[in-house]
């Protein structure tokens, strides 16, 4: 993929329109670390008047690629993408640091990747305390680089491997057939969601089928610049794909970067490649983010009206920005869960929770915990119980961040909530 970077500093009329609702600016404010600083450096590296030094890097790597700069430019330039090629310059130059190169290895080959966290889940009571309802882990004590944070739980089997692969929820020829795409998060960690979607699945008598061989969809790899890792990803999983597509009505994803990554990311990933760009159109013409899929095509919301439930605690709903502001779904699961939930919204849903990726997660974790604390703060305002946002990496942020803060407010996806509300019929 080769970027443009003085097209779309050039196009930077610099409004400075981006600046005030960008994450690492509201907590870094800086000139240097805005959409538009960043705009005005890698023009600059492509005129030869920046050299990609440490000091780059330690720039570049302070955003957290939200795409809230893409959603209010004017002109929609893609700041976002600039960074994503300058890190993989970044990258060629110093390489990877080790445990992402471990961490992208195992994505490369999903059987280790299996066998390492059952091994991982056999030992992490040892050091962890588990919590099995949030689905998370918190050390017993004070760790070496992690302190006292909260991890998403590891779990022996995955939800893939905890499932046969087809499903029939019904016999009838007009039944709609679905493949589900569950993302590393739910697959390893959060397996509750995938539980969920098909309790709602089986509600609905749609059939189901669990493609065991797919992989990670290269969004970890993506955002830290290791194009090999993505390429490796996006071809392994469009040969996978192809196989099973045409029997499929859908192919049905509950995490929003997973789901963002392959309708948007992968065909610009590969425009250069002209063949693949036309097979993966083929796929993301079947992609949905789970609860827009459940909302437009099924019967869903009026089996959820028809229970006549109304759950006592109320919620709070959190816009994942690659939902919201990439694939623009923010309705569906609010119309969804608005049947039987009382919403209480937040002061800026759409506001990033400070993610931000592998680098952000690990040697920028301190402009994360920043993001997480003003993202907790509006949560709690609301005086709802639960939060909740249809994305693993909200989820992984949140828990943490509420945890750190001790406000006692639980996470739930929203798939979770939907099937605890058909359980309850
Ligand atoms: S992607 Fe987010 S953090 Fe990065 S420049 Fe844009 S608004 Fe700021
Ligand atoms: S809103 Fe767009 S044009 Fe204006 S400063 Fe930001 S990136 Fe540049």
């Amino acid at each position: 993929m080769n970027f443009d970077f003085t097209k779309t500093s050039d196009a930077c009329v610099k409004c400075g329109k981006c600046i005030p609702s960008c994450t690492i600016h509201q907590i870094n404010a800086d000139e240097v670390t805005s959409p538009r600083g960043f705009l005005e450096l890698v023009g600059a590296y492509q005129r030869g008047e920046l050299e990609l030094d440490k000091n780059a890097k330690e720039i570049f790597e302070k955003c957290f690629l939200c795409t809230t700069c893409v959603s209010i430019c004017p002109t929609s330039l893609p700041t976002d993408i600039a960074i994503e090629n300058i890190r993989h310059d970044i990258a060629k130059k110093f390489g990877i640091t080790w445990f992402k190169r471990v961490y992208f290895f195992l994505l490369r080959h999903k059987k280790i990747m299996d066998f390492s966290i059952s091994l991982g889940a056999f030992f992490i009571p040892l050091l962890f305390k588990v919590d099995k309802n949030a689905q998370s882990m918190k050390p017993r004590f004070n760790l070496p680089f992690v302190g006292k944070r909260v991890f998403p739980r590891l779990n022996k089997k995955s939800f893939l491997n905890s499932h046969d692969e087809f499903i029939q929820n019904s016999s009838s020829d007009d039944a709609l057939k679905v493949a589900v795409f569950a993302g590393c998060f739910s697959n390893y960690h959060y397996t509750k969601t995938g539980d969920s979607l098909l309790k709602i699945l089986k509600a609905l008598q749609i059939n189901v089928m669990l493609p065991k061989k797919q992989r990670c969809c290269g969004a970890p790899a993506l955002f830290t610049g290791d194009f090999k890792t993505v390429d490796k990803l996006i071809r392994t999983n469009v040969d996978y794909f192809e196989t099973f597509l045409d029997e499929v009505d859908a192919v049905i994803i509950p995490e929003a970067t997973c789901a963002a990554m392959i309708k948007e990311d992968w065909e610009r990933f590969m425009c250069e490649d002209k063949e693949m760009s036309v097979r993966i159109k083929k796929i993301t013409g079947k992609v949905f983010m789970a609860s827009e899929w459940l909302y437009k095509k099924t019967k869903l919301l009026e089996l959820l009206n028809s229970v006549n439930i109304k759950a006592k605690e109320s919620i709070t709903y959190h816009d994942p920005c690659h939902a919201r502001k990439v694939l623009k779904v923010f309705k569906e699961p609010r119309a969804l869960l608005g049947a039987n939930y009382d919403i209480k919204e937040m002061s800026d849903p759409a506001q990033c929770c400070g993610f931000g990726g592998v680098t952000m997660q690990s040697e920028k974790f301190k402009f994360s915990q920043k993001a997480g604390g003003t993202k907790v703060q509006m949560i709690e305002k609301t005086d709802a119980k639960i939060v909740s946002a249809e994305c693993g990496a909200c989820r992984m942020q949140l828990t943490n961040a509420l945890d750190q803060k001790s406000v006692k407010v639980a996470f739930k996806h929203p798939l979770e909530l939907i099937a605890e509300v058909i359980n309850q019929e």
